[in-house]
Parts: C-alpha cells; sequence; structure tokens
C-alpha cells in the first residue's frame, strides 16, 4: 500500500508556527496513531497531507507525489464530515448516492458502505437529524465509498459512545489489517495506544516520539 511521507513541513498562521519542520512517515498495513495535545498541529499537518492547505515549508506526500497529483483519490479523510459538506434536509442514502455518482463510484457501494458502518436502517432518514456518532459513521461511510488504500481519522472517537469508541477502533484494526494506510490523530494517549500498533507523537508542530506502541509502553 501506499506511504505518507511528510518531509520538513511546515505552516504558520500570522505568528503562530502550527507545524515547525516536521518529519515522518506512515506506513501500510498498521494503523499509525498520531498524538499531541490540542493545538499541537495535527488537524493543520492532516489537511496539508490531503492538499487542503498550502505548506510554507517542506512536503507531504501520499506514493510519492502530492496527493492533489493523484488522478484518483488515493485517500479519504473518514470523520471529518464535520457538517461542512452535510446537507442536513438530505437522507444518508442520498448523501452517499451523490458522492458515487459524482465521484464515477459504482452504485452498489452505496448498500455495502451504508451495512460497514451500521447506518443500513437510519439510510433512508435526514441527515440532519442524526446524532454526532451516527454523523461519524456517515462521515466513514462517505470515506469508505470509493475504497481507499490511505484513511485518515482525526480524532474519530470524540463525543462517541463505548460502542462507538469499539467499532471505530475495529474498523481501523481492520482496514491496516486489509494492508490499507491508516492515520488517526487523537490527543489521548491509553485510548490510542489500545488501537495504534505505532505513535507518532507530536507538540507545538514539533516531532518528540515516533515508534511502536510496544517500544513506547517499555519507555513509559
Ligand atoms: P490540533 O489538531 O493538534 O489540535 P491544529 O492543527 O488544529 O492542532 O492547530 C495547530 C495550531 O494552529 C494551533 O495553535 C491553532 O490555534 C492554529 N491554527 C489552526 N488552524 C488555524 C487557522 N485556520 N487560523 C489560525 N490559526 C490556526
Ligand atoms: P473531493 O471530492 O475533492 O474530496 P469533497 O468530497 O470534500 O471533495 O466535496 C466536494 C463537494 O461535495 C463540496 O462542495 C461538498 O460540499 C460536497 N459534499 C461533500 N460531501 C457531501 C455529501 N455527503 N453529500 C453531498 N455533497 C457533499
Amino acid at each position: 500500500g501506499p506511504v505518507i511521507e511528510v518531509r520538513e513541513l511546515t505552516k504558520r498562521y500570522g505568528d503562530t508556527v502550527a507545524v515547525d519542520g516536521l518529519s515522518f512517515t506512515v506506513r501500510p498495513g498498521r494503523v499509525t496513531g498520531f498524538l499531541g495535545p490540542n493545538g499541537a498541529g495535527k488537524t493543520t499537518t492532516m489537511r496539508m497531507v490531503l492538499g487542503l492547505d498550502r505548506p510554507a515549508a517542506g512536503r507531504a506526500l501520499v506514493d510519492g507525489r502530492p496527493y492533489r497529483e493523484h488522478a484518483r483519490p488515493l485517500c479519504r479523510a473518514g470523520a471529518l464530515l464535520d457538517g461542512r459538506g452535510l446537507h442536513p434536509g438530505r437522507s444518508a442514502y442520498a448523501h452517499l448516492l451523490w458522492l458515487a455518482r459524482s465521484n464515477g463510484i459504482a452504485r452498489s457501494r452505496v448498500g455495502e458502505v451504508l451495512a460497514l458502518t451500521g447506518l443500513s436502517g437510519v439510510a433512508r432518514r435526514r441527515a440532519g437529524g442524526f446524532s454526532l456518532g451516527m454523523t461519524q459513521r456517515l462521515g466513514i461511510a462517505a470515506a469508505l465509498l470509493g475504497d481507499p488504500p490511505v484513511l485518515l481519522f482525526d480524532e474519530p472517537v470524540n463525543g462517541l459512545d463505548p460502542d462507538g469508541v469499539r467499532w471505530i477502533r475495529t474498523l481501523m484494526k481492520d482496514l491496516a489489517a486489509e494492508g490499507r494506510t491508516v492515520l488517526v490523530s487523537s490527543h489521548m494517549m491509553a485510548e490510542t495506544a489500545l488501537t495504534a500498533d505505532h505513535l507518532v507523537v507530536i507538540a507545538r508542530g514539533r516531532l518528540l516520539a515516533d515508534a511502536p506502541v510496544p517500544e513506547f509502553i517499555r519507555a513509559n
């Protein structure tokens, strides 16, 4: 599977250095946890990986190229459908069908991702009435639609009940076991160590640690 490479990445917002010369690699076939306190620069880094933000310096590459240079989306941001792309009056089914059509994806995938995310029973309800957990699931369903080899999850367990948290954990592990590249951000070390195989830890936009989880647990 493709590799995500972050090389000497830097991003500033006015006087704030959000990401400061950050370098790390995310490999396929395992879940990589992207840890750091709130404001550490995780979302900014993920946005640059997805080509949504321009770095001041350095590069973010997916499979050796900037994300935007890939003809077909190689990755999708799961759990990032935070109301931005959501049409409250449309059903979950309508959202996914729209995305499938506009991305040339077979409509049979819609039923598949609804089943995968446990949304089959509420597929015809308007998404505006969804709980946070259901909205997260819909975002993940949208992410999975094109069967992407790379998945980025930005704080996916935020606001979820224990069942939802267990579900997302299992899903991320399954996606990695299929050989995909999975990067999940969090500010919760203990929680992330339960899911991830490898941890990249940042603070103030800088790398603090980059190691397999067992190594981490021994060192702390
Ligand atoms: P994290 O995801 O780790 O919580 P962020 O990447 O969201 O961190 O933010 C990193 C830093 O950049 C913070 O200081 C944050 O306030 C700042 N920041 C992020 N986005 C913006 C923006 N659009 N405008 C100004 N400052 C921003
Ligand atoms: P890309 O294909 O580049 O990843 P997006 O999927 O983020 O782009 O969104 C492209 C357009 O589709 C945006 O205008 C966004 O508002 C809209 N959109 C995103 N998600 C949905 C959705 N689930 N249903 C309907 N429209 C959506």
